[in-house]
């Protein structure tokens, strides 16, 4: 199994509830992974390979 981080925390992530994936609504090439604790806070994420920033 594949070890995934938080994009926005780089915490890891160990079958939290709340934890989403999904892939970048833009480029659709990368799989952004954020943990309970930041979509609480909203934090924000970028994806690496196009630069899109987005809260959700
Ligand atoms: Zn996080
Ligand atoms: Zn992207």
């Amino acid at each position: 199994m594949k070890e995934e981080k938080c994009i926005s925390c780089n915490i890891r992530i160990l079958n939290q509830k709340g934890t989403v994936k999904f892939r970048c609504p833009q480029c659709g090439q990368f799989d952004i992974i954020r943990c309970p604790s930041c979509r609480k806070s909203a934090i924000k994420y970028k994806c690496p390979n196009c630069s899109f920033v987005g809260p959700n």
